[in-house]
């Protein structure tokens, strides 16, 4: 029986299970992770503040065999290599040998590439890109009576870039909630130019972050934590002090992509933008966090991304070419806080633009705008991605195409730019 075999059951390696189990008869689909659970990553923004119901582990995870159907074979073990040449996967569970292979292996945070960090870590500084990291900042907010509150993005890329702004806006609104707004400051930190790495994006995001009182650091491009001293320091010598340090290390992808030769030399697979295709092997597709792509590292992004290569193998295995389908669609709400949230939406070459979204007039959602609608839709996700998403039952065409549409959005922005 020919065989499929899918490294790494997160969004995406979840979504492309269910979905090409549904299309292929008479294959065997074989899905391989380390992890015992499935993380809902967005959920993790909103632990440390206890906010939205979000407060425990069980609020973002559920057993990894789960959202997987019955029909694949799952099997709980690490991969630790890939030998390409011979279709073979080395795992702590034995070798499987493939006729097509799905890297889809997401990244995870790295302190230890940054001088002084892994001290830090668990002391003064946490991290929420992480349940235990999420959990351990709760408890220290829990304590946080006045003080100075810096969230750091070590280097970029990063997966979600969106989440540390959304971070500073749920700080300056928990400690409202919690009446010591007055006493504490809160500092974004960051080596990009402002908030967001998209222009017209990161200045409304800027103008939202000053009128909370969000000092935003830019250009900073971390060297070294002292846990002692509660200070960072960057490359170029800059200092900013702190008393609790919400870390975004630098993110990698795993080793075994790099090992193996699959990587970019920071774990991320080598993948054609628009196919999805590894540039280093013929029978091997990548998606989601996984891959080197110029896009946003996001949930929205695996899911396009799941479409693409389910189309593309599908055409491979009745003897097509891959068509290069892949726009670097990406989606993502922003959560403001006060009830209140902004959705952006882009791709490779167009940035986020105001206007409604999904559909022209009716919307019902806001591009770059805060509303309360924004907001409830963020919240939503959450069911919508355990009941819809996961399972490879989320409506395509015309609510969410793979493909950015331009339906809705302000195009004289983009044509005052290219004029
Ligand atoms: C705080 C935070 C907030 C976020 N908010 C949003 C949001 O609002 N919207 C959005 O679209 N995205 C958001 N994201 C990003 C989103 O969660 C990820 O981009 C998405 O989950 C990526 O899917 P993936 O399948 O590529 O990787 P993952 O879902 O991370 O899955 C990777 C899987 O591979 C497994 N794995 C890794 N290495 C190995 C190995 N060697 N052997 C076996 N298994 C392995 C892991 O255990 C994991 O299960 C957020 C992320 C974070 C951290």
């Amino acid at each position: 029986m020919k065989r499929i075999v899918i490294l790494g059951a997160g969004t995406g390696g979840t979504i492309l299970a269910n979905t090409l189990s549904r299309k292929l008869s008479g294959w065997n689909i074989t899905i391989i992770d380390k992890s015992q659970q499935h993380i809902y990553q967005p959920g993790l923004l909103f632990i440390p503040f206890r906010l939205h119901g979000y407060e425990e582990s069980g609020d973002v995870s559920q057993p990894i065999r789960k959202p997987l159907p019955d029909s694949v074979d799952f099997v709980s073990a690490e991969v630790t290599g890939i030998d390409y040449s011979a279709n073979k996967v080395e795992t702590t569970a034995g070798e499987f040998g493939y006729d097509w292979l799905i890297l889809a292996m997401g990244c995870r945070v790295d302190p230890t590439a940054i001088e002084g960090l892994s001290e830090a870590m668990g002391r003064s500084a946490h991290t929420f890109y992480e349940l235990e990291g999420a959990l351990a900042l709760q408890k220290a907010l829990d304590g946080f009576k006045e003080g100075k509150l810096v969230l750091n993005i070590a280097e970029m890329p990063i997966k979600c870039p969106v989440a540390p702004i959304e971070f500073v806006f749920m700080a300056d609104y928990y400690l409202n909630l919690k009446g010591i707004r007055e006493a504490a400051e809160v500092e974004m930190v960051t080596p990009l130019t402002g908030a967001f790495t998209k222009p017209v994006a990161s200045a409304a995001l800027n103008d939202i972050a000053a009128a909370k009182n969000i000092k935003i650091t830019p250009n900073f491009e971390t060297a070294s934590v002292d846990h002692e001293k509660k200070v960072i320091t960057s490359f170029s010598g800059e200092k900013v002090e702190y008393d609790i340090l919400a870390s975004i290390p630098p993110n990698v992808g795993p080793e075994v992509i790099d090992d193996s030769g699959l990587g970019n030399g920071a774990g991320y697979a080598l993948t054609d933008p628009h196919t999805l295709k590894s540039k280093k092997a013929d029978n091997i597709y990548v998606l989601g966090d996984n891959t080197d792509v110029p896009t946003s590292k996001a949930g929205s992004v695996a899911h396009f991304e799941a479409e693409v290569v389910e189309a593309n193998i599908l055409r491979e295995i009745s003897g097509q070419a891959p068509h290069p389908d892949f726009d670097g669609h990406s989606n993502c709400f922003i959560e403001s806080g006060y009830g209140k949230a902004l959705l952006i939406d882009f791709n490779y070459e167009i940035e986020p633009l105001p206007g409604n979204f999904p559909l022209a007039k009716i919307g019902p959602f806001s591009l770059l705008k805060e509303t309360r609608l924004n907001h409830w839709g963020k919240l939503a996700f959450k069911q919508v991605y355990w009941n819809l998403l996961l399972t490879g039952h989320l409506p395509g065409d015309p609510l969410l195409p793979a493909a950015m549409s331009l339906e809705g959005k302000d195009v004289s922005l983009l044509s005052q730019k290219r004029h």
